[in-house]
């Protein structure tokens, strides 16, 4: 489905024949740096088109617990630059119960909510999915992660930033790899997916880069730094994303120590990435699938997520969203060993 957004009047004249009044949204699951500008996008875009919108803070389990705020224009003044959620997150252990989601069902209902716009990722779409087999409201998913693991988005909200972080301390860190003629070791994020450490990687000219799409043989990559030194490269950098088939950067690096006996230095990235204020890049595409989550609700449709592909707004059933799996850049892993050399 393609996307006709503005002028607002085109909206508000197709909710007319819409039942739908009341909006909720909410953010869930792991933070990412743009929920804020989506939820903002939400907001207004949902007020000018005549929707009343509500706010559940702490993700599902701020729902089970009854924690809604109204949100108009001006609760969301100021936000587009903050990094994190303003109406915060959670993971709710009660939300995966059937009595949870029950609970979490009657207060919905008790506020007469008639859609809910979730901004996570596929946690918070798994449960989305589970809330609609007992709920009959409109449920539209909004990707919020920086893993980019979601099929039916070329992007998610927070990826960008996340590559910037990572790739600001990978420029970092080769500054002192260089002048101490080390190798160092550095996790990414990425339990399931490479996105981050293949991007940041890449972009920070790092001489290896360790995926959980691909497994690794670590004996291999042994043999290649000592080429590599063979040939005058007295530093490197290897980029290891935390679900790696050898394990993160320390599992990497002891094992490397016994085929080796070489010097490494390690740094965990880790939280880092979630933090800070969103790129233009997320600020946009956050803005562009808030105001375009509203659209969907107002076209009557539900269970889908919101994604951008090629430029185009598109919608993907939700469980399309995990279940069907998001290449990654096949350029970039065709050309990353040769600019490794
Ligand atoms: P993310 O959305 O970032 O992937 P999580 O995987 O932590 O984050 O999921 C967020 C929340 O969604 C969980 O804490 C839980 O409350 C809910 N959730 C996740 N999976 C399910 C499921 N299979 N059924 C019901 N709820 C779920």
């Amino acid at each position: 489905m393609t996307l006709i957004l503005f002028p607002c009047y085109k909206a508000k004249k197709a909710r007319e024949g819409s039942m739908v009044k009341k909006i909720a949204v909410f953010t869930s699951g792991g933070d990412a740096p743009g929920m804020n500008a989506a939820i903002r996008a939400v907001v207004r875009v949902g007020v000018a088109d005549g929707y009343s919108v509500v706010g559940i803070q702490g993700g599902y389990q701020g729902l089970i617990d009854n924690d809604l705020v109204h949100l108009g224009p001006r609760s969301v003044s100021n936000i587009l630059q903050r990094g994190g959620t303003i109406l915060r997150t959670s993971r709710s252990e009660e939300f995966k119960t059937p009595a949870g989601r029950e609970k979490a069902r009657a207060i919905l209902e008790e506020h007469n909510i008639e859609a809910l716009i979730a901004i996570g990722g596929d946690g918070t779409f798994r449960g989305a999915v589970a809330l609609s087999k007992i709920w009959k409201g409109k449920i539209i998913g909004v990707p919020g992660t920086i893993d980019n693991d979601l099929f039916g988005t070329d992007y998610t909200i927070g990826y960008d930033t996340a590559v910037n972080t990572a790739l600001e301390s990978i420029d970092k860190i080769r500054d002192t790899a260089e002048a101490h003629e080390r190798l160092f070791l550095i996790e990414v994020m990425g339990r399931h997916a490479g996105f981050i450490a293949l991007e940041s990687g890449v972009a920070g000219g790092a001489e290896e880069i360790l995926i959980p799409e691909y497994p690794c043989s670590l004996k291999d990559l042994s043999e290649r730094i000592h080429e590599r030194r063979k040939k005058g490269k007295t530093s490197s950098l290897i980029i290891v994303a935390e679900g790696c088939s050898e394990g993160g950067a320390y599992q990497v690096a002891e094992k490397l120590k016994r085929m080796e006996h070489g010097d490494y230095r390690i740094v965990v990235l880790g939280y880092l990435q979630r933090g800070g204020s969103p790129s233009a890049r997320d600020r946009i595409l956050a803005t562009k699938l808030g105001a375009y989550a509203v659209q969907v609700v107002t076209q009557g449709i539900s269970g889908v997520m919101v994604g951008e592909i090629a430029g185009n707004l598109v919608t993907t059933p939700l469980p399309d969203t995990w279940e069907k799996k998001k290449s990654l850049d096949k350029v970039l892993l065709a050309i990353a060993p040769a600019l490794a050399t």
